[in-house]
């Protein structure tokens, strides 16, 4: 099984998601935790396949699985990510995919009222006094400058999609 793993720039890897005022992760896991969520995209291979020194191959066979025909994280036995770690939050912080370097800031929470709510309660990390219109704000500018605006609904993850 292959796939193309693309270069990336050096600006396109993991930004830190603590340079947001609207937005603390606390790692508490919650959003670490379901099957079939991570979706690993080209890029996605190419940033994290860097982040642990593995070829795209190796990393596809150690921690990878395909579901409906795309590549994504597997889970471990507990039903978490297996970069999880409880305490320590993600161990591939740097090489995370797009998916998870956007959360909280997906479309849905942007663009939706009552969907930005829903992650309020699920999501220890949004701070719990912001309005929706600040966070919609501070969500756009920090999806512009890590590059998290997706184009491509065949190779990125849908959640990151905003330019539609
Ligand atoms: S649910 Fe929120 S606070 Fe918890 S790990 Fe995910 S982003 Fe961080
Ligand atoms: S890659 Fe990291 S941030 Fe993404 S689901 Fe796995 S542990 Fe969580």
């Amino acid at each position: 099984m292959t796939q193309e793993a693309p270069s990336i720039p050096d600006s396109e890897i993991a930004a830190p998601v603590d340079d947001s005022p609207v937005f603390t992760c606390k790692m508490c896991g919650q959003c670490c935790r379901g099957e079939g969520g991570i979706v690993v995209s080209p890029k996605d291979l190419a940033r994290i396949t860097r982040a642990l020194a593995l070829s795209a191959e190796e990393f596809i066979a150690r921690y990878g699985e395909m579901r409906g025909g795309k590549l994504q994280i597997r889970t471990g036995e507990d039903g978490a990510c297996i970069f999880f770690a409880e305490g320590k939050g993600c161990m591939v912080h740097e090489g995370k995919p797009d998916v998870c370097r956007a959360w909280p800031f997906f479309r849905g929470n942007i663009v939706d009222a009552d969907s930005f709510e829903m992650a309020r309660e699920y999501c220890p990390g949004i701070e719990k006094g912001c309005s929706h219109a600040d966070f919609a704000r501070e969500g756009r500018a920090y999806l512009t400058k890590h590059g998290l605006l997706a184009h491509n609904r065949d190779e990125e993850g849908r959640a990151v999609i905003l330019d539609d």
